[in-house]
């Protein structure tokens, strides 16, 4: 491994965050490379972000084009659809391509049973898992395992209820029925440095929902008439700046998942890089936490030029996607950059 970032390129899939990753790549002064299919490339293309496009026939073809990636001394950056169609355990036991980031957080992240654990041991606030549809007592949101993007999730507030909602789903089996917190949803986005070991709060955000954030456009009485029901579709991420007071309570409970994770299985060297806590604030300003994803979230989007937070730290555009390259380019230079592989 050399100590010039001129020898290495910084790659990923074409999707989710991949413009604001390979801008920030550029803009560290990294060779840049998007992975992408036909049909996806042309933002890629046509916001100038990649120096080259690989193209694959489907994004599940990534094991096809990796030796490429290999000989380029391309750095993968993964994100939400990169673990979505690799899935962890290939990326695990299969992936050869250098990887930033622990690759073992991200099975802790992706199966809700060892994520409930790993968030509990950290002390966070967790909405009531329901065993059996039989013990649903107020409202529950009744989620399904791998659903993309909140798709399909509904919400019942009896076992009678539940089961009637369910003939909508008969091949679904597996899912987890969770307390729904009446609040506003908040996402909080980090970063952990491994050089610095420090943890930076980078921005955060709300979705943007179908049908849930336009349901309040409709009057309560036509809602019954049409027998709307509410769903979670993910359509894009509205930008948040929190109650200041606030503050002191995300970085602590930041450093809290960030020192649990280094006891994980599998996980040497612990959670780092960016990740994201995923919730509602009730009206007694408790952060119900539902949910962590591991690696960069699809809500940083809205900050390509940095947000009002990392403007307070850097003084310049620093987007979350930029904040990873320049990581990797402290790493390389400093001769560290195997601290960052996963
Ligand atoms: P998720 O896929 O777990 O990130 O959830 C998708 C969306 O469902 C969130 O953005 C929230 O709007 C909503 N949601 C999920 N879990 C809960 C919960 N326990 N209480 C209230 N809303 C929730």
């Amino acid at each position: 491994m050399t100590n010039q970032i001129s020898d290495y390129a910084i790659a990923t899939l074409g999707s989710h965050t991949a413009l604001q990753i390979l801008k920030g790549a550029k803009d560290e002064g990294f060779h840049t490379i998007a992975i992408c299919t036909k049909k996806t490339r042309k933002p890629y293309d046509s916001y100038g972000v990649a120096d080259e496009i690989i193209e694959v026939e489907n994004f599940t073809d990534y094991f096809q084009i990796e030796n490429k990636l290999i000989e380029k001394n391309a750095i993968i950056i993964p994100h939400g659809s990169f673990v979505s169609y690799i899935g962890p355990e290939k990326i695990f036991n299969e992936m050869r391509a250098m990887h930033y980031g622990s690759k073992g957080i991200l099975d802790w992240e992706s199966d809700r049973t060892k994520e409930r654990q790993w968030l509990t041991k950290a002390g966070l606030n967790l909405p009531k898992l329901y065993k059996t549809p039989e013990e649903i007592d107020r409202a529950v949101i009744v989620k399904f395992h791998g659903a993309k993007g909140g798709f399909g999730y509904f919400i019942a507030h009896s076992p009678q209820e539940f089961y009637e909602r369910m003939k909508d789903h008969p091949d679904e089996h597996d899912f987890v029925i969770q307390e729904y917190i009446v609040g506003v949803p908040m996402y909080v986005h980090y970063f952990q440095s491994s050089l610095t070991g420090e943890l930076e709060i980078m921005s955060f955000d709300k979705r943007y929902e179908s049908n849930a954030d336009s349901i309040g456009r409709i009057a309560a009485r036509d809602q019954l008439d049409v027998d709307i029901h509410t769903s979670y579709t993910i359509t894009g991420n509205v930008p948040v700046v929190v109650r200041e007071s606030l503050l002191p309570m995300f970085f602590e409970i930041g450093n809290n998942v960030v020192e649990i994770s280094k006891n994980l299985d599998h996980t040497p060297k612990g959670l780092y890089g960016p990740f994201c806590l995923e919730g509602v604030i009730d009206p007694k300003l408790n952060f119900r936490v539902f949910e962590i994803s591991a690696r960069i979230v699809a809500g940083t989007n809205p900050y390509t030029n940095g947000s009002p937070y990392t403007w307070l730290r850097y003084s310049e555009p620093m987007s979350t996607g930029r904040r990873i390259a320049r990581e990797i380019k402290q790493g390389i230079e400093s001769g560290r950059l195997e601290e960052l592989l996963g």
